[in-house]
């Protein structure tokens, strides 16, 4: 098959890619009630490593734990089979999926006696948007569609039914001729991508909004904030950004596991500083890709080695 995946971890178990299935009655297919993870291994200097997994797991059971959702699978479990599942495809660089779902029992919306089901899956992934998109940037709409709220769905929860939203919003884009959305806010403000979170760069300083803004605690965009701040640059990372700030910036960005570090070059049309990838993005962009090649010492921690 086009993904080129063997084996797939499931519920304790290495499958065969053909016997990796779930019943068409399964409770998250009908209501959207699973959560899961996007990782990268990266290939680094010393062999491939996977970026930020410990933060990774934490978001993972974080997620769980509003939809009371017993992962029956521990820490050091789920860490052998994602490493086991590397080392078994001889991956060197790879995106890694975990996800937690409820089975079939009923279909009542309770998931009462419905079994918990966990899935890993890696497979090799290149850049997101696009080789060309890192370089030059992306051209992106302000979508139509609204984030939901974080007093509606608990939106720092990575929830399989959250991404019909992201869906929505990122067709909308695609279908007009644009490469990827920006998603605002109920209120109208700047949230994040429909699978990106988005930094803003004004005389040199970086601002991403905050947290309780209905978005994702990103694990690229934790990262992206130390390593600037690393860099010496100002973060606020609790910034209200409106939609005219998005034209006025000097430089926007997206971050995300797939996404990595993404210049956005225009929205709505309309440049972005010089319509091009700005300065700041650029270094931040090029700190990130070296680290992630050869973490050094300053880096170290963030990597767990196949
Ligand atoms: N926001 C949304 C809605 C996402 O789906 C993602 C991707 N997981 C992100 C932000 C970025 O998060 P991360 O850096 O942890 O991949």
């Amino acid at each position: 098959d086009e993904m080129d995946v063997d084996t797939i971890w499931m519920d304790g178990e290495f499958q065969d890619w053909d016997d990796a299935q779930v019943h068409v009655l399964t409770h998250g297919l009908h209501y959207g009630t699973g959560i899961f993870e996007g990782v990268r291994c990266y290939d680094t200097a010393d062999g491939p490593a996977v970026f930020r997994w410990d933060a990774h797991l934490d978001r993972f059971y974080e997620s769980a734990k509003p939809y009371e959702m017993d992962i029956e699978h521990d820490r050091e479990e789920l860490t052998e089979a994602t490493m086991e599942l590397i080392r078994r495809q001889d991956l060197e660089s790879c995106y890694i999926r975990p996800i937690a779902f409820y089975g079939y029992n009923s279909l009542g919306v309770s998931p009462k006696d419905c079994p918990t089901r966990v899935a890993i899956a890696c497979w090799p992934w290149g850049a997101y948007l696009g080789e060309e998109a890192l370089e030059n940037g992306v051209e992106v709409m302000v979508s139509s569609w609204r984030k939901h709220s974080s007093s509606q769905i608990p939106t720092n929860a990575k929830t399989t039914g959250l991404y019909v939203n992201s869906m929505l919003a990122g067709e909308e884009a695609r279908r007009n001729g644009y490469t990827e959305a920006i998603v605002l806010d109920k209120e109208g403000y700047v949230a994040e991508g429909p699978g990106e979170n988005i930094f803003m760069v004004n005389d040199g300083e970086l601002y991403t909004p905050a947290l309780s803004q209905s978005i994702l605690d990103g694990i690229t965009r934790q990262s992206v904030i130390e390593v600037a701040r690393d860099l010496g640059y100002t973060v606020h990372d609790d910034a209200t950004i409106s939609r005219g700030q998005l034209h006025t910036a000097d430089e926007l960005f997206f971050t995300g596991t797939a996404a990595e570090v993404t210049p956005i070059r225009q929205v709505d049309n309309v440049e972005i500083g010089s319509g091009t990838r700005g300065p700041v993005t650029e270094e931040i962009q090029q700190r990130f890709f070296d680290l992630v090649e050869d973490p050094g010492d300053e880096y170290a921690d963030w990597f767990t080695y196949v």
